[in-house]
């Protein structure tokens, strides 16, 4: 079993180790570092039968160099404060390198949600949303949640309800969240996004001739064999648009078995399977390998750890055949394990920047909330017309007639959903080769040169304060 982790140490390595590659002040790199504010809190909550059980809960600010900040709320049973500020610090260098003018927070809430009836989480929710609001840790300028393992867009609608319920200003209070169902103020291809951000980031280090060369594989997706670990909501689209890319699934693990099968799994057939019977177990076209850890250790070309953090320890690093990893879920690989796959020359693709696809659709959420328009509402038709116009004239000119199909596609105007999926790609491959470029130029690993990235833009914007002259 991988080891209980020290995440919160894990990361602070990390930012210690790329500071050392800047020239920023020590007092400054600390201001950085350090966790601004910390909400804990114990609330009672009275369960269907009446008893009570008092629950635990946390929201962390990591910084507040932007406004809002913003970070996922997480449903689990190793949720502590130490947790939550470690993912909260990741959050601000996550915003940092992908461009997204957030600061960085986490919230957390120390349950199992699988022994909790659906009331019980709804109750849980409103009171958790209900003590941010009385403590100012929650609002479209102040702090943004959005889900996170555990949640999703429904837990998101009701922190968005109780918000509204209790806000002031109503007008923008769709702002207070994000995650949330399309009905309710939620983007299209938000659900996705994570999993599909992790897709471009494996897409871009895939097409990367010098890093597979370095690897001995062949560039480009195709074939590859992959291994998820985690099959909710990100280890589940990142798997899938792997798939439809060509490349083969050979294992999915997750919490009581891994199913494995060399010639491929089907991600969506699963999926299906998981979601109508609660389990993998019985799935026909796999081989069910238990306990579920073993898949981390199995022949694979990419292995994605998309569940909890520490699961890569060293305990197991040496095991590990994959040639990349690729870090869906954030902190799933501890710093001496780190080390030890660095020296075995395998590709780490660090989570600060690969699951970033997440908080940078969030961001696209919160701008449709404050805007009050959906994306392509002004410009689609427009488009459209000048498009058609342009391939009218393309008609005429050659004297053939383009194909219908040729003519539905490019004379479209853009859907929502194109507008972010489109965003996403963008800021997925810019943020691949920025720090891909820090790295050549430092010689260094991509997640320290992921750290130097955030470090660097962050020391900017304090130092364009004047506090730290
Ligand atoms: P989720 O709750 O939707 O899914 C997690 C899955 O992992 C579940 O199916 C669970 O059963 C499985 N799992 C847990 N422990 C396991 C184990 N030891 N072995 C195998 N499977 C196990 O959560 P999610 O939203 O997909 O988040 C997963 C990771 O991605 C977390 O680290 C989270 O912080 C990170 N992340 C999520 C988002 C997001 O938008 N949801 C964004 C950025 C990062």
């Amino acid at each position: 079993m991988p080891h209980t982790s020290d995440f919160l140490g894990d990361v602070n390595r990390s930012f210690t180790k790329a500071a050392r590659l800047t020239k920023h002040p020590k007092g400054l790199l600390e201001q950085i570092c350090m966790c601004n504010s910390v909400y804990a809190m114990e609330f009672p909550l009275v369960r269907d039968d009446g008893s009570i059980r008092v629950i635990q809960a946390f929201r962390a600010e990591h910084s507040h160099h932007k406004q809002p900040s913003k970070g996922g709320i997480r449903y689990a049973p190793t949720v502590s404060k130490d947790e939550v500020v470690a993912l909260a610090a990741l959050m601000s260098y996550k915003c940092a390198v992908v461009n997204v003018p957030f600061s960085g927070a986490k919230g957390g809430v120390k349950i199992n949600r699988n022994n909790f009836s659906n009331s019980e989480l709804e109750r849980i929710t409103r009171r958790y949303t209900f003590e941010l609001v009385r403590k100012n840790f929650i609002g479209p300028g102040i702090d943004v949640p959005a889900p996170d393992y555990g949640t999703g867009a429904r837990e998101m609608a009701w922190v968005f309800d109780t918000y509204n319920q209790l806000s002031h200003n109503p007008l923008d209070a769709a702002a207070c969240v994000t995650g949330k169902p399309v009905g309710q103020g939620g983007v299209h291809g938000r659900r996705e996004a994570t999993g599909r951000g992790v897709f471009f980031g494996i897409r871009e280090a895939c097409h990367n001739k010098k890093a597979m060369k370095k690897l001995g594989l062949d560039i480009g997706l195709e074939g590859k064999r992959v291994i998820v670990q985690g099959l909710g909501n990100v280890g589940f689209h990142a798997a899938y648009y792997l798939q439809e890319a060509g490349a083969r699934i050979v294992g999915i693990a997750e919490m009581n078995g891994a199913l494995v099968s060399k010639d491929g799994l089907d991600v969506r057939d699963v999926g299906i399977w998981r979601r109508e019977r609660g389990t993998i177990e019985g799935y026909p076209k796999g081989r069910l390998v238990q306990p579920s850890s073993q898949a981390l250790e199995m022949d694979c070309d990419i292995l994605i750890p998309a569940a909890l953090e520490g699961q890569i320890s060293s305990e197991n690093a040496e095991r590990v055949q994959a040639r990349i990893i690729a870090e869906a879920a954030n902190g799933p690989t501890t710093s001496e394990a780190d080390e030890i796959l660095r020296k075995r020359n395998v590709l780490l693709l660090p989570d600060l920047y690969l699951n970033a696809g997440g908080v940078t659709v969030s961001y696209f959420e919160w701008l449709r909330n404050l805007s009050h328009v959906r994306f392509g509402r002004m410009s689609k038709r427009f488009e459209s017309n000048t498009q058609q116009k342009i391939l009218a004239a393309i008609e005429t000119a050659t004297g053939k007639s383009l194909a219908p199909d040729v003519l539905a596609t490019i004379g479209k105007g853009a859907d929502e959903i194109d507008i972010v999926n489109s965003g996403l790609e963008e800021t997925m491959v810019f943020a691949y080769n920025e720090i891909y470029e820090i790295a050549q130029q430092k010689k260094t690993d991509l997640r320290t040169a992921a750290f130097v990235s955030a470090i660097d833009k962050i020391a900017v914007l304090y130092n364009e304060m004047g506090i730290f002259p």
